[in-house]
């Protein structure tokens, strides 16, 4: 289990491997890499621009040749806005008495995955806070019901769950209704974790949570996507963090991250969050993203509508990414837009319009596979 070996992975060692050696490594034989060594890397670029530069022009190319520029849509379905947690930072938070609290029901889910299907979607990510009212099993019938509907019209969907860290056995009864990934986003490895997640709710178990991939892929699910969101706490140490847990996974299970999130704070209903001392500064946040994509270079970004489609042109360059364009952060969002409109939403994105934003990427010479 990843929480058996975290602790003793923090206090790292300072690398003598010249910059170059380094990304020589990265480049021909990533699999080599130790977090020590990516420590270097990093430390040596977050203040030079043209070593982030030197990287992002690398990965760049490496992404244009394998890609050729090609991205994934992916959108996601949330399910429910009922919740246990009570997350500082979210507008689903327990304690936040004005969000509208409901349920997407059976018939609804239906409805809008009709919906999303006309649009022409088959990567989909169902999203659930916190409800008891979703066990596993419920989970289970919709991701059946969804892949039913896709085959209905000749199409092979991928779909993947969002949703609080599950047990083993859930997972295997996700694994054998056909999920094909699981996402978790890790919210910070640090001490403040338990500052933003209240100690008498569920979520402040940190370590059961960071020991859910040991569980899904224990469970037979090889896909797994993670991320940490930028603003909690000193992002250096988060992003080092988070590689480290890659790194474990790659040499436990030889499992390469299918996909890394890049969420940054931002403010939700209620709350103001997006000057927390920690926000990482645009130049190395597209940096880090390019770190990323060279460290694990299987994986894709989850490019998301948090930020504008001017900084997510930033981070796609060579393609190879998983790009939001439709993003409803709330049940419903599709069959009634004025739920997201009026502040009902778990935080603050941006609204793409579909059609202009496909267009657009078009005309920077990118594809978009839906
Ligand atoms: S982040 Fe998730 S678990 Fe936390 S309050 Fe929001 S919906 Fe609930």
């Amino acid at each position: 289990m990843y929480s058996n070996i975290l602790y003793s992975q923090l206090n790292y060692r300072t690398s003598n491997n010249a910059f170059a050696t380094l990304l020589e490594t990265a480049i021909a034989h990533y699999t080599n890499l130790e977090i020590n060594d990516i420590r270097m890397l990093l430390n040596e670029c977050i203040n030079n621009k043209e070593k982030k530069a030197q990287i992002i022009d690398i990965v760049s190319n490496q992404k244009s040749q394998k890609h050729n520029n090609t991205l994934q849509a992916i959108i996601p379905q949330y399910h429910t806005s009922q919740c246990i947690d009570d997350c500082a930072y979210c507008g689903f938070r327990k304690s936040n008495p004005h969000v509208l609290r409901t349920e997407l029901n059976d018939n609804d889910f239906e409805k809008e995955l009709e919906l999303i299907l006309s649009w022409g979607y088959t990567n989909i990510e169902f999203v659930y806070s916190n409800d008891t009212n979703f066990p596993a099993k419920r989970i289970a019938e919709r991701i059946v019901k969804a892949k039913r509907m896709g085959k209905s019209i000749g199409k092979e969907l991928e779909i993947g769950i969002n949703a609080p860290p599950l047990s083993l056995e859930d997972y295997r009864i996700l694994n054998d209704a056909g999920i094909d990934f699981v996402l978790l986003w890790m919210e910070t490895y640090s001490d403040s974790y338990s500052k933003w997640h209240p100690n008498n709710t569920p979520k402040s178990d940190f370590n059961y949570r960071i020991d859910i991939f040991d569980r899904s892929i224990q469970a037979g699910i090889k896909k797994y996507a993670f991320a940490v969101l930028f603003g909690l706490s000193d992002w250096v140490e988060d992003v080092l963090n988070l590689i480290a847990h890659g790194l474990y996974i790659r040499k436990t299970y030889g499992v390469e991250p299918y996909i890394i999130g890049n969420p940054r704070l931002k403010r939700a209903m209620g709350l103001n969050v997006e000057n927390s001392r920690f926000i990482i500064d645009d130049e190395n946040y597209i940096f880090i993203n390019y770190l990323f994509k060279l460290i694990f270079p299987e994986t894709k970004l989850f490019i998301n509508t948090r930020e504008t489609i001017d900084m997510n042109l930033e981070l796609i360059k060579g393609g190879g990414d998983f790009f939001t364009i439709d993003c409803g952060t709330f049940p419903g969002a599709y069959l009634n837009s004025e739920l997201v409109r009026d502040g009902q939403e778990q935080f603050h994105t941006s609204y793409y319009n579909r059609e202009k934003t496909v267009a657009l990427l078009q005309e920077k010479g990118y594809k978009v596979i839906f």
